[in-house]
């Protein structure tokens, strides 16, 4: 099946310059989340993760359903603020600014194998942030897999893991 095509590209957003890649347009179609969660199953066992680190937010859609084929738990990388009880946060730098992300504190075994979780890489500025987190909480970070990877930003190559994705589009 041809996944890539399922993928809706919308220019200009969020901000003029931006290609959107759009996974709505492959999530109302059954039978293409069901190969592409089988595609992603067959990446993530390669890497042998006891849980995965779901970035929010379409990480979160990726992850529910590849946690369950695998038959591993899941957590969430969330943004400030969104995440009750004692959390355990990482601050990273973006273009203009930065970014803080957070994880709930004492939620995974220290020494798990953990795997990141995201629909898509640009820069992997996040991804890598998101690994710096897992590391805090004692978490061994295994690997980094996601859907499509933005060819030419040098994003996989950029982490401190080995990352994999399933497709891969122009920037
Ligand atoms: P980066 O940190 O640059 O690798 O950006 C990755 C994060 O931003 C992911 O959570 C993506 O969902 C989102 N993202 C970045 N660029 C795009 C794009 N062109 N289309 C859709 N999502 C994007």
């Amino acid at each position: 099946m041809e996944l890539a095509a399922r993928i809706r590209k919308i220019p200009d957003f969020p901000k003029p310059g931006i290609l959107f890649y759009d996974i709505s347009t492959l999530l109302i179609d059954p039978a293409a989340w069901r190969e592409t969660i089988g595609r992603l199953a067959e990446a993530a066992r390669a890497f042998r993760p006891e849980v995965l680190a779901a970035i929010e937010s379409r990480g979160f859609l990726l992850a529910a359903p590849l946690a369950l084929e695998l038959g591993v738990g899941f957590v969430m990388v969330r943004k400030v603020g969104k995440l009750p009880g004692t959390v355990v946060s990482h601050s990273y730098d973006l273009e203009y600014g930065s970014d803080t992300l957070q994880l709930a504190d004492g939620l995974i075994r220290r020494g798990s194998r953990a795997l990141v979780v995201d629909d898509l890489i640009a820069t992997g500025g996040t991804a890598a942030a998101s690994v710096e987190l897992l590391r805090k909480v004692g978490a061994e970070v295994v690997g980094a897999l996601f859907l499509i990877e933005l060819e030419g930003l040098e994003g996989l190559a950029r982490l401190p893991v080995p990352g994999r994705s399933i497709l891969r589009f122009p920037a």
